[in-house]
Protein backbone atom coordinates (compact mmCIF):
# COMPACT_ATOMS: atom_id res chain seq x y z
CA UNK A 1 0.00 0.00 0.00
CA UNK A 2 0.77 3.38 -1.06
CA UNK A 3 2.47 5.94 2.12
CA UNK A 4 1.43 9.28 2.14
CA UNK A 5 -0.80 8.55 -0.57
CA UNK A 6 -4.26 9.67 -0.72
CA UNK A 7 -6.81 6.54 -0.70
CA UNK A 8 -9.75 6.39 -3.55
CA UNK A 9 -13.23 7.66 -2.64
CA UNK A 10 -15.47 4.93 -4.34
CA UNK A 11 -19.01 5.79 -4.01
CA UNK A 12 -21.74 3.34 -4.90
CA UNK A 13 -25.12 4.66 -5.23
CA UNK A 14 -28.54 4.16 -6.89
CA UNK A 15 -32.03 3.30 -6.06
CA UNK A 16 -32.85 1.49 -3.06
CA UNK A 17 -33.07 -2.40 -3.73
CA UNK A 18 -30.67 -2.38 -6.51
CA UNK A 19 -28.56 -4.57 -4.24
CA UNK A 20 -25.87 -1.85 -3.78
CA UNK A 21 -25.45 -4.13 -0.67
CA UNK A 22 -24.63 -7.24 -2.22
CA UNK A 23 -22.73 -5.90 -4.84
CA UNK A 24 -20.27 -4.21 -2.61
CA UNK A 25 -20.01 -7.27 -0.38
CA UNK A 26 -19.41 -9.21 -3.37
CA UNK A 27 -16.48 -7.01 -3.93
CA UNK A 28 -15.04 -7.18 -0.89
CA UNK A 29 -14.97 -10.91 -1.26
CA UNK A 30 -12.94 -10.11 -4.12
CA UNK A 31 -10.99 -7.33 -3.20
CA UNK A 32 -11.60 -7.03 0.57
CA UNK A 33 -7.77 -6.29 1.65
CA UNK A 34 -7.52 -2.81 0.03
CA UNK A 35 -10.95 -1.73 0.62
CA UNK A 36 -12.89 -0.24 3.65
CA UNK A 37 -16.78 0.13 4.03
CA UNK A 38 -17.67 3.57 5.62
CA UNK A 39 -20.47 2.22 7.90
CA UNK A 40 -23.49 4.77 7.82
CA UNK A 41 -25.13 5.77 10.60
CA UNK A 42 -29.10 5.78 10.49
CA UNK A 43 -32.52 6.18 12.61
CA UNK A 44 -33.68 3.19 10.99
CA UNK A 45 -34.47 0.15 13.07
CA UNK A 46 -32.78 -3.08 12.60
CA UNK A 47 -33.72 -5.55 10.26
CA UNK A 48 -33.87 -9.31 10.32
CA UNK A 49 -30.16 -10.43 11.45
CA UNK A 50 -28.47 -6.40 11.08
CA UNK A 51 -25.40 -5.99 13.86
CA UNK A 52 -24.79 -2.65 15.32
CA UNK A 53 -21.52 -1.36 14.20
CA UNK A 54 -21.16 -3.64 11.26
CA UNK A 55 -23.98 -2.88 8.97
CA UNK A 56 -24.71 0.29 10.20
CA UNK A 57 -24.58 2.71 13.62
CA UNK A 58 -27.92 2.81 14.59
CA UNK A 59 -28.98 5.76 16.10
CA UNK A 60 -31.85 7.79 17.88
CA UNK A 61 -33.38 10.74 16.11
CA UNK A 62 -32.23 13.37 18.52
CA UNK A 63 -28.57 11.51 18.56
CA UNK A 64 -28.53 12.09 15.01
CA UNK A 65 -29.79 15.20 14.86
CA UNK A 66 -27.34 15.98 17.09
CA UNK A 67 -25.00 15.30 14.94
CA UNK A 68 -25.72 17.53 12.49
CA UNK A 69 -25.51 20.37 14.23
CA UNK A 70 -22.25 19.34 15.16
CA UNK A 71 -20.98 18.78 11.19
CA UNK A 72 -19.93 15.25 11.62
CA UNK A 73 -21.45 13.76 8.42
CA UNK A 74 -19.84 13.62 5.39
CA UNK A 75 -23.20 13.89 3.89
CA UNK A 76 -27.05 12.60 5.11
CA UNK A 77 -30.04 12.39 3.44
CA UNK A 78 -33.44 11.48 4.73
CA UNK A 79 -34.92 8.36 2.90
CA UNK A 80 -38.54 7.24 3.49
CA UNK A 81 -39.09 8.90 7.04
CA UNK A 82 -35.45 7.37 8.19
CA UNK A 83 -32.20 9.64 8.71
CA UNK A 84 -28.81 8.26 7.21
CA UNK A 85 -25.31 9.40 7.16
CA UNK A 86 -21.52 8.83 6.73
CA UNK A 87 -19.35 9.78 9.90
CA UNK A 88 -17.26 12.15 8.18
CA UNK A 89 -14.15 11.96 10.12
CA UNK A 90 -13.41 8.48 10.12
CA UNK A 91 -13.78 8.60 6.27
CA UNK A 92 -11.31 11.38 6.27
CA UNK A 93 -8.82 9.81 8.78
CA UNK A 94 -8.94 7.03 6.34
CA UNK A 95 -8.38 8.68 3.25
CA UNK A 96 -5.24 10.12 4.72
CA UNK A 97 -3.89 6.94 4.82
CA UNK A 98 -3.99 5.56 1.80
CA UNK A 99 -6.90 3.53 1.91
CA UNK A 100 -9.77 2.91 -0.67
CA UNK A 101 -12.89 3.66 1.21
CA UNK A 102 -16.31 2.62 -0.42
CA UNK A 103 -19.49 4.54 0.47
CA UNK A 104 -23.08 2.56 0.01
CA UNK A 105 -25.32 5.31 -0.34
CA UNK A 106 -28.58 6.97 -1.81
CA UNK A 107 -27.91 8.84 -4.65
CA UNK A 108 -29.47 12.47 -2.87
CA UNK A 109 -26.11 11.52 -0.23
CA UNK A 110 -23.45 10.97 -3.20
CA UNK A 111 -24.80 14.15 -5.02
CA UNK A 112 -23.48 16.06 -2.13
CA UNK A 113 -20.33 14.24 -1.56
CA UNK A 114 -19.97 15.19 -5.58
CA UNK A 115 -20.37 18.89 -4.26
CA UNK A 116 -18.10 18.87 -1.44
CA UNK A 117 -15.26 16.58 -2.97
CA UNK A 118 -12.87 16.47 -6.42
CA UNK A 119 -11.23 12.82 -5.77
CA UNK A 120 -14.45 10.69 -5.57
CA UNK A 121 -15.46 7.91 -8.47
CA UNK A 122 -19.15 7.93 -8.87
CA UNK A 123 -20.90 4.64 -9.54
CA UNK A 124 -24.50 4.28 -10.05
CA UNK A 125 -25.70 1.00 -9.79
CA UNK A 126 -28.74 0.35 -12.24
CA UNK A 127 -31.56 -2.26 -12.10
CA UNK A 128 -31.87 -4.39 -15.32
CA UNK A 129 -35.45 -3.01 -15.59
CA UNK A 130 -38.09 -1.87 -13.30
CA UNK A 131 -39.79 -4.58 -12.79
CA UNK A 132 -36.82 -6.74 -11.66
CA UNK A 133 -36.24 -3.85 -8.98
CA UNK A 134 -39.40 -3.71 -7.86
CA UNK A 135 -39.78 -8.21 -7.71
CA UNK A 136 -36.43 -7.28 -5.36
CA UNK A 137 -38.24 -4.98 -3.21
CA UNK A 138 -41.02 -7.71 -2.49
CA UNK A 139 -38.95 -10.42 -2.68
CA UNK A 140 -36.76 -8.63 0.44
CA UNK A 141 -39.92 -9.19 2.53
CA UNK A 142 -39.12 -6.84 4.82
CA UNK A 143 -41.27 -3.60 4.35
CA UNK A 144 -45.05 -3.04 4.02
CA UNK A 145 -46.36 -2.60 0.52
CA UNK A 146 -46.93 1.52 1.30
CA UNK A 147 -42.75 1.22 2.11
CA UNK A 148 -42.54 -0.60 -1.44
CA UNK A 149 -44.44 1.73 -2.95
CA UNK A 150 -42.82 4.74 -1.87
CA UNK A 151 -39.34 3.11 -2.39
CA UNK A 152 -40.28 2.82 -6.26
CA UNK A 153 -41.66 6.07 -6.56
CA UNK A 154 -38.40 7.47 -4.96
CA UNK A 155 -36.27 5.02 -7.68
CA UNK A 156 -38.33 6.72 -10.49
CA UNK A 157 -37.13 10.43 -9.62
CA UNK A 158 -33.32 8.93 -9.21
CA UNK A 159 -33.33 6.98 -12.83
CA UNK A 160 -32.42 10.24 -14.56
CA UNK A 161 -30.16 11.32 -12.05
CA UNK A 162 -26.95 8.31 -13.51
CA UNK A 163 -26.12 11.07 -15.97
CA UNK A 164 -24.49 12.98 -12.86
CA UNK A 165 -21.97 10.05 -12.04
CA UNK A 166 -18.82 8.95 -14.10
CA UNK A 167 -20.24 5.22 -14.44
CA UNK A 168 -23.13 3.06 -14.64
CA UNK A 169 -22.90 -0.67 -13.65
CA UNK A 170 -26.07 -2.70 -14.53
CA UNK A 171 -26.86 -4.89 -11.65
CA UNK A 172 -28.01 -7.68 -13.38
CA UNK A 173 -26.42 -11.03 -11.85
CA UNK A 174 -24.02 -9.61 -8.73
CA UNK A 175 -20.47 -10.75 -9.60
CA UNK A 176 -20.72 -9.65 -12.62
CA UNK A 177 -21.41 -6.05 -11.71
CA UNK A 178 -18.58 -6.40 -8.83
CA UNK A 179 -16.35 -7.71 -11.48
CA UNK A 180 -17.23 -4.19 -13.48
CA UNK A 181 -16.87 -1.62 -10.08
CA UNK A 182 -13.40 -3.90 -9.89
CA UNK A 183 -12.23 -2.99 -13.21
CA UNK A 184 -13.34 0.82 -12.82
CA UNK A 185 -11.49 1.09 -9.86
CA UNK A 186 -8.69 -0.72 -11.16
CA UNK A 187 -8.73 1.63 -14.14
CA UNK A 188 -8.88 4.92 -11.76
CA UNK A 189 -6.03 3.75 -10.00
CA UNK A 190 -4.63 3.62 -13.74
CA UNK A 191 -5.27 6.87 -14.91
CA UNK A 192 -2.68 9.66 -15.68
CA UNK A 193 -3.17 12.30 -12.76
CA UNK A 194 -3.11 8.97 -10.05
CA UNK A 195 -0.46 7.50 -11.76
CA UNK A 196 1.88 9.51 -13.38
CA UNK A 197 4.28 10.23 -10.59
CA UNK A 198 4.90 6.68 -9.79
CA UNK A 199 6.04 6.65 -13.36
CA UNK A 200 8.20 9.49 -13.04
CA UNK A 201 9.82 8.36 -9.90
CA UNK A 202 10.41 4.91 -11.77
CA UNK A 203 11.77 6.26 -15.02
CA UNK A 204 13.19 9.58 -14.03
CA UNK A 205 11.73 11.02 -16.80
CA UNK A 206 11.02 14.61 -17.21
CA UNK A 207 7.18 16.02 -18.20
CA UNK A 208 7.94 19.36 -18.52
CA UNK A 209 7.68 18.59 -22.48
P1 LIG B 1 -31.87 0.64 3.85
O1 LIG B 1 -32.93 1.12 4.77
O2 LIG B 1 -32.43 -0.20 2.72
O3 LIG B 1 -30.71 -0.02 4.56
O4 LIG B 1 -31.23 1.93 3.15
C1 LIG B 1 -32.04 2.83 2.45
C2 LIG B 1 -31.17 3.63 1.49
O5 LIG B 1 -30.25 4.45 2.23
C3 LIG B 1 -30.30 2.72 0.60
O6 LIG B 1 -30.36 3.24 -0.71
C4 LIG B 1 -28.94 2.86 1.20
O7 LIG B 1 -27.91 2.68 0.25
C5 LIG B 1 -28.97 4.30 1.66
N1 LIG B 1 -27.94 4.62 2.64
C6 LIG B 1 -27.32 3.80 3.53
N2 LIG B 1 -26.41 4.49 4.24
C7 LIG B 1 -26.45 5.76 3.80
C8 LIG B 1 -25.73 6.96 4.14
O8 LIG B 1 -24.84 7.00 4.99
N3 LIG B 1 -26.06 8.08 3.46
C9 LIG B 1 -27.01 8.10 2.50
N4 LIG B 1 -27.23 9.25 1.88
N5 LIG B 1 -27.70 7.00 2.16
C10 LIG B 1 -27.43 5.85 2.80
Amino acid sequence: MKLNERGLLIVLSGPSGVGKGTVRKALFDMEGHDLVYSISMTTRPPRGDEVDGEDYYFVSKEEFERRIREDGFLEWAEFVGNYYGTPKDKVEAQLKQGKEVVLEIEVQGALQVREKTNDGVFVFIAPPSKEALYRRLLRRGTESNETIQKRMDKAEREFPIAHKYDYIVVNDEVTNAADRVLAIIRAEHAKTERSIHKYKELLGVDFSE
